[in-house]
């Protein structure tokens, strides 16, 4: 055995950004969620060969003050918690504080940013962990980051990246839920020059799906709206005849974050049960918001994964909105029925429906 010794911190953060950092999604996803929590309203992804030799993200958002930029960069330094407490309540996207220290350590960065207060803007350079420059700039409000050479100095890691066709369509597809879960941002990707996504951040969900899927799906959604103390539910279901063959389509954003669960899965299909085929499943986009105490978040570095306190009653309200939103009456199939011929007469509201409920029933006047 050989002496133990100390990692230095720039080893550190290379294994750590092994942990936030496989490819070059999950950069433009940590700069992007960046841009969102500093209350961006437009932000524009460029890349270059799957984003391997380049990457440029900017945004109009609040922008970094230049005695902060420096330590931004550095591992567990984030402006979104100051407390463990803090975590019960965070609204933010990021708080761990890692993705810059990460992105940093395996890549060639040049950010440039300014606030609004701020009469010039900083150019800060940092490659590898090494600061290069710090200097001011002219500049707009708001952040850009340039990625160039990710894992350059890490050639293990760029073994593993695959060709710059499917880097590119992991972006893309990170791209769209982004745009998915911020109706209200405008977002643009362009890939090798050419956009390849472009919404107006009007708010409505409605225009992004459209924007995203075409006219065939957004003509074939039921709304669906539900709130019950701690949880509350928007979006939209597309009906049946849209059901796909895979899951890709099931679309959900737990408080704003892309998500994938089996309880909330479940629900959706289940309340799906009854009209859809067997191998199809729902095309969905649901907004889920939960009280933070019932969701850990924290559970994995890239957040995908989440947990709930109360998975009972998530699954419950979950499958209730689904129901509810595909038992709108438009969805019930009309057939035409030859007027039966009551033994007793019928009023108006008591017609059996095609699906009739005890309610329904004829009533019998005596
Ligand atoms: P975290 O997002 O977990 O706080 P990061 O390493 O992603 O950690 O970012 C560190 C800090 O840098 C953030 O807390 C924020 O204050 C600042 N920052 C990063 N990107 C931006 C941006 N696009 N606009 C404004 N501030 C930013
Ligand atoms: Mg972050």
């Amino acid at each position: 055995m050989s002496k133990i010794q100390v990692l230095d911190p720039i080893t550190i953060d290379k294994i750590a950004a092994g942990e936030v950092i496989e490819r070059p999604a999950s950069v433009v996803k940590e700069l992007v969620e960046n841009a969102i929590d500093a209350g961006a309203t437009a932000v524009v992804v460029e890349i270059k060969d799957g984003g391997i030799s380049f990457m440029r993200i900017t945004d109009n958002g609040c922008g970094i003050d230049r005695e902060d930029v420096r330590s931004a960069f550095l591992r567990h330094s984030t402006s979104k918690i100051r407390s463990v407490d803090d975590l019960l309540h965070i609204g933010s996207l990021g708080f761990r504080g890692e993705a810059l220290s990460s992105i940093s350590a395996v890549a060639q960065v040049e950010l440039i940013t300014k606030t609004k207060d701020q009469t010039f803007g900083t150019l800060y350079r940092i490659a590898g962990g090494k600061e290069e420059t710090l200097e001011d700039t002219g500049a707009p409000d708001g952040t850009t980051f340039i990625i160039r050479q990710l894992f350059y100095n890490t050639p293990a890691r760029r073994k593993f990246l695959k060709t710059p066709m499917t880097e590119a369509s992991h972006v893309g597809d990170l791209m769209t839920r982004l745009a998915l879960s911020h109706p209200h941002i405008s977002f643009q990707f362009i890939n090798n020059g050419q956009s390849k996504l472009h919404t107006s951040g009007n708010g409505k969900l409605k225009d992004v799906i459209y924007h995203i899927y075409g006219r065939e799906i957004a003509s074939n959604l039921l709304q669906a709206e539900y709130d019950t103390p701690g949880l509350k539910i928007t979006g939209f279901l597309g009906k049946p005849i849209i059901s796909r063959g895979n899951r890709n389509f099931e679309n959900y954003y737990v408080n704003g974050r892309y998500a994938r669960n089996s309880i909330i899965s479940r629900a959706i299909e289940d309340a799906y049960k009854d009209f859809t085929m067997q191998h199809k499943y729902p095309f969905v986009v649901l907004h889920i918001e939960i009280d933070g105490e019932h969701v850990d978040v924290n559970v994995h570095p890239t957040k995908m994964e989440l947990r709930f306190n109360n998975q009972q009653e998530v699954y419950n309200a979950i499958y209730s909105a689904v129901d509810q939103g595909l038992h709108e009456k438009e969805l019930i199939p009309h057939v035409e029925m030859p007027e039966p011929k009551p033994a007793v007469q019928s009023t108006p509201e008591s017609k059996p429906a095609v699906r009739s409920t005890p309610e329904s029933k004829p009533a019998v006047r005596s």
